[in-house]
């Protein structure tokens, strides 16, 4: 990359291997879903220390069946954070649940575990707890009061995947989780996503759901003819990973723990390069050991506005410097997602229900953070922060 070419806050790392891999899946004849993504399913499980890995287009697909599998009523409610991708909160309205908004810790950006069970109504059927930037949430308290309370946790992972919690990987245990393998994510598929769960019903639901709703085993039940036959149970959706996809997948997997030590690596130099900066309110410490098991999806600082506003820089307007005059792109995650115009008209959600989302989402930004950054494009980051906030 040259000195001035436009650095993205994120980019995929592909090997000449994965792109021999999609070419050779091209030419094997095929395409859809095969040998590929049976390997795929195998090495997550192995990865994973999971019985079940199923993977599907993307993970809003995934949320949004593992949902489903759970069978909501009217009225059935799902317990949510207030700062997460819009999809968490998309795929609960989908599955015919009301998505009950929490406020999150300001300093983890995760959800504020000692406001959950103050919304825990009978109606609460599940929670879905959402790993921000790659730093898991305490699930021991989420399991505990999922279990006081009979309910589901289906844990949105999408930026977890490598995630330890207390030394053990986010989908080796617990209920359900749910992994994205978008471009911009820890590891890709080009889009992809993938549903690990220990719940046995819950993965022959997935497996059928994903495709049509077709279950061959069902119609094998009543029919000896061969397998030319099958039922549908149930009106199912489209969502099976393509073997193309999962050609990348199986040579992106062994290079995960690499690509997330370079990743610390990176977090761990940006927080010692802007340690001490009036400017900024930095995210978990990467060398504290709450931070072990982090897996830096994303860099998040906050901008402190009280010091930067005095000189005109609000967090939009630091972005667009950085990449009208810098030539550098800085991620956004997220707006609240409460605040968008369906959840606003549908909830009734206004500014200033949730205070720390809030305060984080107008401060927050996503420095560049990928496997293939150097500390060159790191110190060209610094440089540009320098003279937009007049630094010597
Ligand atoms: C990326 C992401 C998703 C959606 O993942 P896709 O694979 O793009 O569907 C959902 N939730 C969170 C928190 C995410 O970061």
């Amino acid at each position: 990359m040259e000195q001035n070419d436009f650095l993205p806050f994120s980019k995929p790392t592909i090997s000449d291997a994965a792109i021999q891999e999609v070419v050779d899946c091209l030419k094997s004849g095929w395409i859809t879903t095969g040998p590929r993504v049976q390997k795929l399913e195998d090495m997550l499980k192995a990865y994973l220390h999971s019985p079940h890995a199923l993977t599907l287009t993307t993970a809003t697909a995934g949320l949004h069946l593992s949902l489903l599998g759970c069978h909501f009523n009217p009225g059935d409610e799902v317990i949510v954070p207030a700062m997460t991708f819009v999809a968490s909160l998309n795929t609960i309205v989908q599955a015919g649940a009301k998505p009950v908004v929490v406020d999150i810790n300001p300093k983890t950006y995760n959800i504020d575990i000692d406001l959950i069970e103050k919304n825990i109504t009978p109606n609460t059927k599940a929670i879905m707890p959402v790993h921000f930037a790659g730093l898991s949430v305490d699930l021991d308290a989420i399991y505990s009061l999922a279990k006081k309370h009979q309910l589901r946790v289906i844990e949105d992972a999408a930026q977890a995947i490598g995630t330890k919690y207390k030394n053990q990987l986010i989908g080796s245990f617990g209920d359900t989780q749910i992994f994205s393998f978008h471009p911009n994510k820890n590891i890709t598929t080009g889009e992809g996503g993938c549903v690990t769960t220990r719940d046995e019903k819950l993965a022959k639901y997935i497996s059928c759901m994903r495709f049509h709703g077709i279950d061959r085993n069902a119609f094998n039940r009543f029919s000896k003819q061969g397998s030319q036959h099958y039922d549908v149970i149930e009106a199912g959706y489209k969502y099976n990973m393509l073997d193309m996809q999962a050609a990348l997948g199986i040579h992106q997997l062994p290079e995960l723990e690499k690509f997330n030590a370079k990743r610390k690596q990176l977090a761990q130099r940006y927080h010692e390069l802007l340690s001490g900066w009036e400017e900024w309110i930095l995210p978990v410490d990467p060398n504290h050991p709450d931070s072990d098991g982090h897996a830096w999806h994303l860099y998040t600082p906050l901008l402190n506005l009280d010091v930067t506003q005095k000189k005109g820089i609000t967090r939009d307007v630091f972005m667009d410097k950085m990449k009208l005059e810098h030539n550098i792109g800085i991620g956004l995650h997220y707006d609240p997602p409460y605040l968008y115009d369906f959840y606003k008209k549908k909830y009734g959600f206004k500014k200033g229900d949730f205070q720390h989302a809030d305060f984080v989402s107008e401060r927050i930004m996503s420095l560049p953070l990928f496997p293939l950054m150097t500390e060159q494009n790191q110190d060209r980051v610094i440089h540009a922060m320098k003279i937009i906030f007049g630094r010597k």
